[in-house]
């Protein structure tokens, strides 16, 4: 890139990446009157379904933010498991059951598309004043003991950003981690592979997350609630 650096600005925070956690730290900032920006490399909303199971806790903290009825209303909490066997035999498994913890305010897990919780997210950032900038990737930054210089690429052009905070929600290969020098506890196992996708399936109910046994192994087709397709899973 040779063009020379052109916009500035100062702020508290920059927020690198508005998946959930970009999405979530930023309507935490923007509720409170923290002046943030919140940038995105891709051009726009992503479609996958990818983590579909919003566990009670996280429920618990969309109820905060204000956003866990829109959230709800894109899912299905305690869905059953429907399980086939390659002779077609069929079974059903409960591992949840709504009502069974009075004492916590969410009981089972719900499954909804993450872009669902994104979508809900990034329009509580709009109520709460803020937007997410897509199309702006974080290329790299420079600290002091009380400011964070990054330089951002938007439209083809490099912007300096000048902020108190820096914080990189950029995901599981984050350039920010890695420019900052923190380790990545964790292994990958090359050996586990998994296929995921969201496809349209016919004659299948949506009643149930379907497990469906053949004699080489098994594959998962989950139903997306708020969405006429499956999440198909296989080892
Ligand atoms: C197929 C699949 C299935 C999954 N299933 C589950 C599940 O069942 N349950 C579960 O809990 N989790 C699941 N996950 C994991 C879940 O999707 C992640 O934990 C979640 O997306 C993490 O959110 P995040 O906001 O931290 O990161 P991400 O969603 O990865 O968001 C990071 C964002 O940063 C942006 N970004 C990256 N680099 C830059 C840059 N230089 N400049 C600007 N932006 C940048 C990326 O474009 C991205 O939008 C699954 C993931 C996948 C891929």
């Amino acid at each position: 890139m040779n063009k020379e650096p052109t916009t500035e600005t100062t702020l508290a925070v920059l927020i690198v990446g508005a998946g959930p956690t970009g999405l979530t730290l930023a309507c935490e900032l923007a509720r409170r009157g923290v002046s943030l920006r919140l940038i995105e490399a891709v051009p726009g909303p992503q479609p996958g379904s990818r983590g579909k199971n919003i566990q009670p806790r996280t429920l618990e903290v969309f109820d905060d933010l204000g956003i866990v009825d829109r959230v709800m209303a894109n899912g299905r909490m305690a869905m059953p498991m429907r399980s086939t066997a390659p002779d077609g035999t069929m079974k059903e498994i409960v591992t949840e059951t709504l009502g069974d913890r009075p004492d916590v305010p969410y009981s089972a897990t719900l499954i909804t598309p993450e872009w669902r919780v994104e979508e809900s997210l990034r329009l509580r950032l709009t109520e709460l004043g803020g937007t997410v900038e897509f199309g702006t990737t974080f290329g790299s930054f420079n600290q002091s003991d009380e400011s964070v210089t990054a330089s951002v690429v938007k439209d083809g052009a490099i912007e300096i950003t000048h902020a108190r905070w820096l914080v990189g929600c950029d995901g599981g290969h984050s350039i920010v981690r890695k420019q900052t020098g923190i380790s990545f506890e964790g292994e990958t196992r090359d050996e586990i592979r998994m296929i995921v996708g969201d496809v349209e399936v016919d004659g299948l109910d949506r009643d149930a997350w379907h497990l469906l046994s053949h004699n080489e192994g098994v594959f998962a087709l989950c139903p997306l609630p708020s969405t006429n397709v499956f999440q198909f899973q296989a080892g």
